[in-house]
């Protein structure tokens, strides 16, 4: 063996029992009996988990809007904060410029990532411009191994092509793939932006006026109508209320193939921060939500109504988020939270009593390893799959301080939360790529992970 995880107690979504790992050649290659290999880990007292998998970040921005503007991260500093975070595999949306289609945009951001990735990837290629040319490339994507689009109901475009939208989720079903769905109503927004401008209201508190729930909750039900009319398997990427999840939960009752995922801000943050003077930082979209919407997502989290903890990592720095040219209508949308999400949802939702440690892994790991047809060469920590797993140290307490970690984002939503629980190793294929604070992966080993078709849960 080259690598040997001994003594750690290992948790899946089904299982949980002490058991040594054996890896060789990036693999796992026998777990239990007897074993001795280059290097060990005393994982006694320790839980063992599959790595992270998170399908929702943004590590390559458009790159030539003639505003300028740029995510903090790219795909090395990004994966450093999520290697460090215990995330292994990001997957990352890839968008199109005007004059590209989207298999262009794909080998773009995939000659950057291979420069540049600490951890494993993939591509949701995001469908900007219903073109026939860009519908004719969603097949031969999928036979390339990218089986998903992205689209945004939040874009004025949106509304403009609905038919063409719904040709490509039935080319998208018929490819064995699955839609990523944005689902806010963009001419909810607009008229809320006019009314707030009107009634004088244009400072960033009343960011969350300008996206209330209604705008989820309409957009919500038209993608699982969507769904339920092209059979198209349907993820609501970011879903931050309770209205929208009733409206998921109404598809899922009948059977239809919704999925949901929600991220890290609508667990641990409330619409409260924008009265703050700096609230402006929190802002995301949807936006921060109430306490009621906070606590159904948690229920929904631990019995499975929510099937993915995705971050949206998507970082700027605190200045850019503070700019104070921006108004409610515009603030700089997105947080960094790679390195945080697990930890947070760790401490607050294992230690907090909230879901089940098995649950944790179906939720960061494996279920969305499923939907995104990585399983199980991901999501699992089994003989034959990719030896991508994190030894915790579950009584580690560390008190968040954005501007100290990875990302180069300089702040976190969450600074000076104290939070218990933190990955003490990090293995991806075999590699230990992070011990404790310290990522010692180089940039340019994260692989591209060719993806299966879509699997239902
Ligand atoms: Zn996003």
């Amino acid at each position: 063996m080259d690598l040997l995880i001994r003594g750690g107690t290992v948790v899946t979504v089904g299982n949980r029992a002490q058991v040594d790992v054996g890896i060789h050649n990036g693999l796992v290659v026998q777990m239990g009996g007897t074993m001795s290999a280059d290097r060990e880990i005393d994982a006694t007292g320790h839980f063992v988990t599959p790595g992270g998998v998170d399908p929702h970040v943004h590590l390559t921005p458009p790159t030539r809007r003639a505003d300028g503007w740029k995510w903090s991260d790219d795909f090395e500093s990004g994966t450093r904060a999520a290697l460090a975070g215990g995330i292994t595999t990001v997957g990352n949306m890839s968008f199109p410029e005007r004059d590209e289609t989207m298999a262009d945009a794909i080998v773009r951001d995939d000659a950057e990532a291979k420069k540049l990735s600490l951890a494993d990837y993939f591509f949701h290629p995001v469908l900007m411009y219903p073109s026939k040319e860009n519908l004719a490339t969603i097949a031969p994507l999928h036979s390339q191994g990218h089986t998903s689009i992205k689209f945004f109901l939040s874009f004025r475009s949106f509304d403009r092509h609905v038919p063409e939208f719904l040709e490509a989720m039935r080319i998208v079903k018929q490819a064995g793939g699955i839609a990523l769905i944005h689902c806010e109503d963009a001419a909810i927004i607009d008229c809320c932006c006019n009314l707030l401008r009107e009634a004088g209201k244009t400072e960033p508190r009343y960011f969350p006026e300008t996206r209330p729930v209604q705008a989820e909750s309409v957009s919500t039900y038209r993608a699982v109508g969507y769904c339920e009319t092209t059979g198209c398997p349907c993820y609501v990427v970011h879903l931050a209320s309770a209205r929208a999840l009733a409206a998921c939960h109404d598809g899922r009752s009948r059977g239809l193939p919704v999925y949901v995922e929600t991220r890290p801000l609508y667990l641990h943050l409330t619409r409260q921060r924008f009265a703050d003077e700096d609230g402006a930082k929190y802002a995301g979209a949807p936006p921060l939500r109430e306490q009621s919407d906070v606590d159904a997502m948690w229920a929904a989290l631990a019995f499975g109504n929510i099937d993915i903890l995705a971050t949206d990592h998507a970082p700027w720095k605190l200045a850019e988020k503070l700019d104070p040219t921006l108004d409610a209508a515009n603030l700089r949308q997105g947080v960094a939270d790679l390195e945080t999400s697990l930890p947070m949802l760790y401490s607050t939702g294992v230690l907090g009593g909230r879901i089940s440690l098995e649950q944790f892994v179906a939720v960061t790991s494996t279920n969305s390893a499923k939907l995104f047809g990585l399983y199980p060469k991901k999501g699992s920590i089994s003989v034959g799959g990719d030896a991508d797993m994190v030894v915790w140290d579950a009584q580690e307490t560390r008190t968040i301080d954005g501007a100290s970690m990875h990302s180069r984002s300089d702040y976190s939503p969450y600074d000076g939360f104290e939070v218990t629980g933190w990955p003490k190793f990090t293995v991806s294929r075999g590699e230990v790529v992070a011990e404790r604070n310290e990522v010692v992966g180089k940039p340019g080993r994260g692989q591209l992970v060719r993806r299966g078709p879509h699997r239902a849960l």
